[in-house]
């Protein structure tokens, strides 16, 4: 198979026009997944509030400090905004399969994407929603996932995996789930009457103090062993972006308007 893009990911043009080498920086992996993000083949990463927000898109259109903060970011992880896919994510269900032309595209009203090309980087933005990464490491085909409540309840996680095994030959139950930074169910308390959208998943929901609480993080689990993933190779951050607001973006306790969010990047090596 042809491969794309190889040996680019490590260099950028600089003012001069001049292509030089990047090299990536020893940094810590806050996406929490240590098992996921040592496999050899794999890039995952998550940024944090101190890399600045991510999200490119806003209700008035793109923000050019945004970009900038992307791609420091993305320079920091030894990538080139070239090599990454973005998408303007609308809580639903559409996944696209993304190749090397579309590095460098936002993909519109999409919430998750698949590739099996090497150096092409899949990433979306995240604060309090989940970012799940699904990858078969010996077929090499990764998928990355922007999870809310109101795409779990459109089963989008069960969606991506058939998704992966129809598209690619992949049989589910050898691949890989990692379940991201995240809001907790410390913090993702709801009113009762939104309860009965996930009463498919009793062990998600918790009910202390006269207060209803869901699990958004066990619901995506669930999702993934529905889809045929085993529990031994799911992985689960303790994250909770809501606790741990000083490093990490969190709507719910940000209130802020625009939304800041971080970006997550994954990719085959
Ligand atoms: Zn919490």
């Amino acid at each position: 198979m042809k491969e794309y893009g190889a040996a680019t990911n490590l260099n950028q043009i600089n003012s001069e026009g001049v292509s030089v080498q990047v090299m990536p920086l020893q940094m810590e992996n806050d996406l929490s997944l240590p098992n996921l993000t040592k496999l050899p083949n794999l890039l995952a990463a998550i940024s944090l509030r101190e890399d600045r927000n991510m999200k490119v898109y806003n209700e008035s259109g793109e923000d050019e400090e945004v970009l900038d903060n992307r791609k420091i970011f993305l320079n920091k992880l030894g990538l080139s905004e070239k090599n990454v896919v973005g998408v303007r994510s609308m809580h639903g269900d559409n996944i696209e399969i993304v190749i090397n032309k579309d590095c460098g595209n936002f993909i519109c009203d999409t919430d998750g994407l698949i590739t099996s090309q090497r150096n092409v980087y899949l990433s979306i933005t995240v604060a309090d929603c989940l970012p799940v990464i699904i990858f078969d490491p010996l077929k090499e085909v990764i998928c990355l996932v922007h999870c809310g409540w109101k795409g779990l309840e459109k089963k989008i996680i069960e969606k991506a995996v058939k998704k992966i095994t129809d598209n690619f030959n992949v049989d589910s139950n050898k691949l890989i789930g990692g379940i991201g930074p995240g809001i907790g169910r410390c913090h993702f308390d709801v009113k009762e009457d939104f309860l009965p959208r996930f009463k498919s998943y009793p062990d998600a929901i918790v009910i202390k103090d006269g207060k209803n609480y869901i699990d958004l993080k066990m619901i995506a689990k669930r999702q993934l062993e529905i889809a045929g993933i085993k529990k031994g190779n799911i992985e689960m951050s303790p994250v909770c972006t809501y606790c741990q607001s000083d490093k990490y973006f969190s709507y719910r306790k940000d209130k802020s308007s625009p939304v800041q969010a971080m970006i997550t990047v994954a990719g085959i090596k």
